[in-house]
Order: C-alpha cells, then sequence, then structure tokens
C-alpha cells in the first residue's frame, strides 16, 4: 500500500525539531529508522502530515560509557547496539536482545530510540530496558525530563511521551554477574511470541540479585517483582526457579492471536523463564 501524502522536514538540532513538532501538533510525527512509522502509514493505520526526520541530529547519536554509567542517544542503531566492543563488555543483554530483533536490514535502520518510543509490546528492547532499569530522557520546549522505563508504558502505542517531545537518549547502569535474552518466535524475523530478560548476580552459592522483565505477554512490557524476589536469597534451585516463573505467570495477560491461543502463551512463557533463568544463573 502507498501512505498518504505528507511534508518531508530534515532538522538539524534537537530543538528545531522540537520547534516544527509545537508548530504542526497532531499532524507532525518524529520519523527514526522508520521501521515500525512506515509500515503503519502505509497500512493506513498513521496519518501523518508532517514527518519530522531525526537523521541529521548528531546529538541523538552515540554510545557513552563512563564509568558504570551507560548512555545511548535514541537514534543510534541497532546494529550500532550490536557492534559497539565497548557495550558488549558493560552490559552484554544488550547485544545478545538485539542480535535477536527482527533481520540485519531491519537493524541497520532500526534504532534503539524509535524501538522504546514506540510503545509496541511486540518490540524487544522496551522489556529489556525495564530489566536493566534505564530511564528515558525526553526533551520538550520547557526542557528535559526523566522517565524509568518501569514507569513508561501505559498501554499498547500509549507511553509516558508527550506527542511533543522527543526521546533524545536512554540510560542505565553497566550490568555485573550473570544475564541471558531469550525468544520463542514463529520464525527468523519474527516479532517474539514470548521473550524473556534475566539478570542474575550472586555472592557465592546465594543469588543477591534478579530483575525479570517478558516481552509480548500483555499490552506493555512486564517487569515482575515478585519473579525477582523468589529468587533472591535462593541457591537458585528448582523450587526458586518454580516460584518465580509462577509469579511471573501470574502477572502476564497474554492474548490470543496468530501467535496461539492463551494456553499456549504461557506455556511457552513458562519455558522460556525457565531457560532464561538457568542460562543467567550459568554465567553468574
Ligand atoms: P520509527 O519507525 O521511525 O518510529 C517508531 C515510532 O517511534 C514512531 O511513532 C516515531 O514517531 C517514534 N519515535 C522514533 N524515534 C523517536 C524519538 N527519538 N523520540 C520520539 N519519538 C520517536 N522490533 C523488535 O523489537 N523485534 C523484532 O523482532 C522486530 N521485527 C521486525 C520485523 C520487521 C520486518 C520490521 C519491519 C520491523 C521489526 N521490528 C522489530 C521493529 C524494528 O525494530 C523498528 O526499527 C523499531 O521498532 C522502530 O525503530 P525505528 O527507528 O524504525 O522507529
Amino acid at each position: 500500500m502507498i501512505p498518504g501524502s505528507f511534508e518531508y522536514h530534515r532538522p538539524d538540532s534537537v530543538a528545531s525539531a522540537l520547534e516544527i513538532l509545537a508548530e504542526y501538533g497532531d499532524e507532525a510525527r518524529a520519523i527514526a529508522g522508520g521501521h515500525s512509522l512506515i509500515p503503519m502509514m502505509k497500512l493506513r493505520m498513521a496519518d501523518v502530515g508532517h514527518l519530522v526526520d531525526l537523521q541529521a541530529i548528531a546529538d541523538l547519536k552515540g554510545i557513552t560509557v563512563q564509568g558504570d554509567t551507560i548512555i545511548i542517544g535514541a537514534m543510534t542503531t541497532q546494529q550500532e547496539l550490536i557492534s559497539s566492543a565497548e557495550l558488549a563488555s558493560a552490559a552484554p543483554i544488550l547485544r545478545e536482545a538485539s542480535l535477536q530483533i527482527a533481520d540485519p536490514q531491519v537493524r541497520y535502520v532500526g534504532t534503539i530510540g524509535g524501538n522504546v518510543a514506540n510503545g509496541d509490546p511486540g518490540n524487544d528492547l522496551p522489556g529489556l530496558m525495564q530489566c536493566l532499569d534505564a530511564q528515558y530522557t525526553l526533551a520538550g520546549r520547557d526542557g528535559t525530563r526523566e522517565v524509568a522505563a518501569r514507569d513508561f508504558y501505559e498501554a499498547a502505542y500509549f507511553t509516558a511521551r508527550e506527542d511533543d517531545e522527543i526521546l533524545v537518549s536512554i540510560k542505565f547502569r553497566a550490568t555485573t554477574g550473570g544475564y541471558a535474552y531469550e525468544k520463542q518466535k514463529r520464525k527468523i524475523g519474527d516479532y517474539a511470541t514470548a521473550a524473556a530478560a534475566v539478570l542474575i548476580a550472586k555472592d557465592g552459592a546465594t543469588c543477591s540479585f534478579a530483575s525479570i522483565a517478558m516481552t509480548n505477554l500483555s499490552d506493555t512490557p512486564v517487569w515482575c517483582e515478585a519473579a525477582a524476589d523468589a529468587l533472591v536469597g535462593s541457591s537458585l534451585d528448582q523450587a526458586a526457579i518454580d516460584a518465580a516463573v509462577a509469579a511471573m505467570l501470574e502477572t502476564i495477560d497474554p492474548q490470543e492471536d496468530n501467535r496461539g491461543p492463551v494456553e499456549f502463551k504461557n506455556h511457552v512463557a513458562g519455558v522460556i523463564l525457565r531457560r532464561a533463568i538457568e542460562r543467567a544463573a550459568s554465567r553468574a
């Protein structure tokens, strides 16, 4: 299908992008890699009169690792997340997850900012950002503000970002200990039927920290504190893992669609989460 007609803007600073968004209000939309927005425009599910392309804004690009703080510009591509040696060392779960997004064609153009700002429950990075306890920096005409990834997602395609705000960057701490990103999909390049992001740290044989989030099993990503609490203080034995999986299954709310009925999705969620916990534990 062909999208409706639109005017194209290519600002070279965040300030001028914000001015254009303010000038055209509801009719304007930022475009990053376009790999979610353009298909929606072609399907006429998004009607955009003014496209504000963020590609020429240098300030929105790049990966900075300063001590144990990582800051990633919103326009950093998913391929750049994969190819950064610094990031692979500071937060290897991000590389593991990014390699499971779509296919190389999408990843060379799709951005981290577009992936997390979109509010699509099928996207892999929002759940991971909740697992990492990331903070999103949003710029508006009155300045910037930070919103935690765990507070950002309100419903499918509804987030805490105002229409006239731009996501500038994503910040989180370097990880220590074990990690795993597990994803079940119908075929290579597909969105998740279920995916799990797990971080685990150990003190001797005892789990001292855990963070667990899942993707595409509710209309928002699901970070589940009770699942993590079931692991902390345990030796990561089967009883603790069973309790963590049960806590997550209580929290998710999958819906029947072309990826399967609810019962199947609950089953897949349990299998994928167990696999992720066991792999993260083996790396901790
Ligand atoms: P765009 O499409 O340009 O924008 C998406 C939305 O975010 C728009 O509403 C836009 O206005 C808004 N936006 C973008 N950047 C900003 C910003 N900086 N500030 C404010 N708003 C902004 N994703 C996965 O996670 N996993 C998959 O398995 C997967 N499979 C895919 C398979 C195919 C065939 C395709 C085409 C896409 C797939 N995707 C998948 C989506 C892909 O990762 C997209 O690139 C990503 O979701 C959106 O990033 P983008 O840079 O393309 O954003």
